[in-house]
């Protein structure tokens, strides 16, 4: 595995939140993070089929643009009776002429899950893939998930997305119920990052 030596890492994301996240994780390792948007980078479309594609298109997108090495991450829910939708499609499911709205992605869901008369448990997973990828075109990915079932209807109202209809695996609750700090300690992100940090911490 080819390791990281710079002291700051391009993050290719437009979302300042994921950057904020991400930025606080690498502090402890002395390393500080740019974005995309301070690089005035256009976000290239995400035409892949997996979430390793789509990571890769703008980790190595950013990576080419500015000569420094570049992470980026996709993310989404894979439901097993569905044949593994919404997965790469997940932020599409919620796509409105006026915005996102995941309480319709999540009615979308219900209905889809209802339509192939598959009974409970619906089993799913949350995934994250991260890649970090160098001007010379080298990668790396750092793949995390999450098991757990989608459940109906909605509970809780903390998280974001899909959060009130997925149980993780071991819980009663959903991401939608719990804790911030808690499901940030056990989420497909956590586990993705984990494996990061202990790369370029190596
Ligand atoms: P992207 O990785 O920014 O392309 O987003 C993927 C989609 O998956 C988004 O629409 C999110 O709502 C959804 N998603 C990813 N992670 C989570 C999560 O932890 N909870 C709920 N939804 C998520």
């Amino acid at each position: 595995m080819r390791t990281f030596t710079g002291k700051t890492l391009l993050v290719a994301t437009h979302n300042q939140g994921k950057l904020e996240e991400i930025a606080h994780l690498l502090e402890p390792l002395g390393i500080s993070v740019t974005s995309a948007k301070a690089h005035d980078l256009p976000e290239p479309e995400e035409t892949g089929t997996t979430f390793v594609e789509n990571a890769r298109i703008k980790a190595h997108a950013a990576a080419k643009a500015t000569g420094l090495p570049a992470l980026a991450d996709d993310s989404g829910i894979e439901i097993d009776a569905l044949g593994g939708a919404p997965g790469v499609y997940t932020a599409d499911w919620a796509e409105t002429p006026s915005g996102r709205d995941f309480i319709m992605a999540m009615n979308k869901t219900h209905k889809e899950l209802e339509k192939t008369g598959t009974p409970a448990p619906h089993t799913a997973r949350f995934c994250c893939t991260l890649v970090l990828a160098w001007p010379d075109g080298h990668d790396e990915v750092f793949p995390g998930v999450m098991e757990g079932q989608v459940v109906w209807p909605m509970r809780g109202d903390q998280g974001h997305g899909y959060d009130p209809i997925f149980q993780p695996q071991g819980y009663q609750i959903t991401f939608g119920e719990m804790d911030r700090w808690e499901k940030n300690k056990i989420s497909h992100r956590a586990d993705a990052f984990r494996k990061l940090v202990a790369a370029l911490g190596e």
